[in-house]
């Protein structure tokens, strides 16, 4: 007989498939001599409280096996398929419409402006040791796309928009740990995200899919309502490819191609988004505020049997949202700029969690009328404004990779820090009066918003923390519209703007969702 129930348990339980099992014997009253097997189906952590507890799902065999659930995906060969899609961008969008694709029976070509998955490690290197900005190859671009050097968060809200679990499922399929599939805050982790994503483009490739790197969307041709061709930069020099359909998924940071689109006078809108700095602490400290731990003993005793601890903060601030945002527990903070003259701050984690500093990002939610001093660039309004906060972060930084920084206490006194606590962005930290970067748009309010953190959580506003900015690549400044039924754009009707560069996806599950969206609304 197999039962699924609902337990509460200590941390310790929850780790130790012996003390388990002896709970749910407790729970479903079971003799001594029954056998039991047990499959953790669902996993989450209640710390609201001093004692922790873990809820479980749990499947119950009583004197009866679980047998393991195999996922087997299978993925048709599309090789001589007439029916064409060109992907622009390896990102998560851009990798999920193409295995969608081949379920549909659609050859995908993917085109990638970046190097392959292994190729962009140097350039990575390059950005923390040397400073130097490969504007094809960075954190944002190359294959895998932005989310490849990530903490590899795979949670999102948008989960009327897809199927998440199938996303997961695929994950698991292409290499992933099952235990994504359990726990209500999945995350895999920059060590292993670049092996999947080589997976997945295996399983492309395999299947007759085509992927090329080092391959830049440069322009298209248009006949009549469809893009009848587009030219790309290769390393042979410039290429035309006829086009049946394209998916465009070049994310948040390719402003080469919203500033195409806009000189070609196709349809873009200014689109609200976010920005503001990463604050760096100890992770001890925020494992001691999240666990209500009152002595550094009691840290390390509750963290052998839970993870590195995170938040989730927001605050309502003179008519702004102050919000965390992508924060990496265990995690580095990442120089993410895409081109030489500005400096962009995100945060990635390994698959352990186990760097000593929790960092993540704390935005200032902003709105259209915010980008009015920018009104003449029309569309890509918002896109100065962003390029202009990144620019002060070069300048002020020292005029190379090397961030602006100020202890976080002292940032909300107004305060100097004369010296800065050790970091982990590697390129290196300069201290700066951070409001003389963030101006008056963001400085009080993040002042404010921190202010309120502080009460929130007791000790999160202390010089032990530092912030580092700027946090600007949240989400794209700009939509590319689209039909809300037909997802095409309403100029071009073989045009599907996809992911979070189009304005429809913020995250790697949520962008993979749209991928497999767009890959389901193309027409032949
Ligand atoms: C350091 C970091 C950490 C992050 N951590 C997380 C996390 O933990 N969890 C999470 O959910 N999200 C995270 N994100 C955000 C997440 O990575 C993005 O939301 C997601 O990758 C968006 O997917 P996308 O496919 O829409 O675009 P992208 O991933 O941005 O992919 C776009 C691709 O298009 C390519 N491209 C651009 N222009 C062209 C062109 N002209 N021609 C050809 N190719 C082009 C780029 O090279 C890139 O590979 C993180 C982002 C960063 C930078």
């Amino acid at each position: 007989m197999q039962t699924k129930l609902q337990l509460q348990v200590s941390p310790q339980t929850a780790l130790n498939e012996v003390l388990l099992k002896e709970e749910v014997k407790q729970h479903l009253s079971l003799k001594d001599h029954a056998t039991l097997h047990i499959k953790i189906l669902k996993r989450s952590i209640d710390a609201r409280g001093r004692k922790i507890r873990i809820n479980l799902t749990v499947l119950a065999g009583v004197d009866e096996m679980i047998l393991p659930e195999k996922i087997q995906l299978t993925y048709p060969d599309v090789c001589s398929s007439r029916k064409t899609c060109h992907i622009i961008g390896a990102g998560p969008a851009g990798l999920f419409a193409a295995l969608r694709c081949l379920e549909l029976g659609i050859k995908p070509v993917i085109i990638e402006r970046g190097k392959d998955v292994k190729a962009r490690r140097r350039d990575l290197a390059a950005i923390n040791k040397e400073h130097l900005v490969n504007p094809e190859s960075n954190y944002c671009f190359g294959e895998g796309g932005a989310g490849t050097y990530s903490d590899g968060k795979l949670y999102t809200r948008s989960n009327k928009r897809g199927d998440i679990e199938k996303i997961l499922k695929t994950f698991v399929f292409h290499g992933a740990s099952e235990e994504i599939l359990v726990d209500a805050h999945p995350h895999i982790g920059t060590n292993k995200l670049p092996q999947l994503i080589q997976y997945i483009r295996e399983t492309i490739l395999r299947s007759g899919g085509e992927v090329f790197f080092n391959a830049k969307l440069l322009d298209f041709k248009t006949e009549g309502d469809k893009i009848s061709s587009i030219k790309i930069l290769n390393e042979t020099g410039e290429q035309d490819i006829v086009v049946q359909n394209i998916i465009l998924a070049t994310g948040h940071s390719a402003r080469d191609i919203y500033e195409l689109l806009n000189k070609k006078n196709i349809l873009l809108e200014a689109k609200p988004f976010a920005l503001g700095v990463r604050a760096e602490h100890p992770q001890s400290l925020i494992d001691s505020i999240q666990y209500h731990c009152g002595s550094l003993e009691e840290v390390i005793s509750k963290r052998e049997f839970l993870p590195a601890a995170s938040y989730n903060l927001v605050q309502q601030v003179r008519g702004h949202g102050v919000y965390s945002f992508c924060m990496c527990p265990g995690g580095i903070i990442a120089p993410c700029a895409t081109s030489q003259e500005e400096v962009v701050t995100n945060g990635w984690s390994p698959s352990k969690r186990n760097n000593p500093y929790a960092n993540s990002g704390i935005v200032v939610g902003l709105e259209l009328k915010d980008f009015e001093p920018y009104r003449k660039h029309g569309p890509l309004a918002g896109l100065e404004l962003q390029k202009q906060f990144e620019h002060a972060a070069w300048m002020f930084g020292g005029k190379t990779q090397t961030a602006p920084a100020q202890r976080l206490q002292d940032f909300t006194n107004g305060k100097f820090s004369s010296a800065l606590p050790d970091c982990s962005y590697q390129p290196g930290l300069k201290s700066v009066e951070m409001q003389q970067v963030l101006g008056k748009l963001i400085g009080p309010a993040l002042k404010e918003g921190f202010k309120a953190f502080g009460s929130k959580m007791r000790g999160y506003v202390t010089n032990d923390a530092l912030i580092v900015g700027v946090e600007s690549r949240t989400s794209t400044p700009v939509r590319i519209p689209r039909d809300k039924d037909h997802l095409n754009h309403p100029q071009l009707k073989n045009l599907f703007p996809c992911g979070e560069g189009a304005g429809y996806a913020g995250g790697i599950v949520s962008a993979a969702m749209d991928g497999e969206r767009c890959a389901n609304s193309i027409k032949y």
